[in-house]
């Protein structure tokens, strides 16, 4: 059998003999491309397989309905990934679909000096003179920059 080149990642590799229609190397991350490929593919094509998939999620989140805010909990790098992703969508959007926090969003927009994530003081405005008396250390995080 003759050498192929594999769908995934282009290396060469020798076709199995048993399998004359081989697009992807034997390399354990080219075979789940492969089946990820496969699984895109047949979600957009057959409607019973989207509508069993759905299903079978929706049961397994009923037995594990605590499961992704744990996930999430223990993968910060995951939530904040995921929060940039919304950021974006949220501009792509536009302001048609303000969400909750869509007011504040507004006020970020319009700043003309970024506010970047970290310790500051907090300092009410009251009177001239009693405004150090009451002083707060807070830590802001930038979620979303609009
Ligand atoms: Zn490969």
């Amino acid at each position: 059998m003759g050498r192929k080149r594999c769908a995934a990642c282009g290396d060469g590799f020798t076709q199995r003999r048993n399998v004359p229609s081989q697009q992807y190397c034997s390399k354990s991350e080219c075979q789940r491309e492969r089946r990820r490929r496969w699984r895109k593919e047949k979600l957009s094509q057959d409607a019973d397989y989207r509508a069993n998939q759905a299903a079978a999620q929706r049961r397994w989140h009923e037995r594990h309905p605590d499961y992704w805010g744990r996930y999430r909990q223990s993968h910060p790098e995951y939530t904040a990934r995921n929060r940039e992703q919304q950021c974006a969508r949220n501009r792509r959007r536009g302001a048609r679909r303000p969400s909750p926090a869509g007011i504040a969003k507004m006020d970020a927009y319009e700043a003309k000096k970024p506010v970047s994530s970290g310790t500051y003081r907090l300092i009410p405005v009251r009177g001239p003179g009693i405004a150090k008396m009451d002083m707060y250390i807070v830590k802001m995080q930038v979620l979303c920059e609009a």
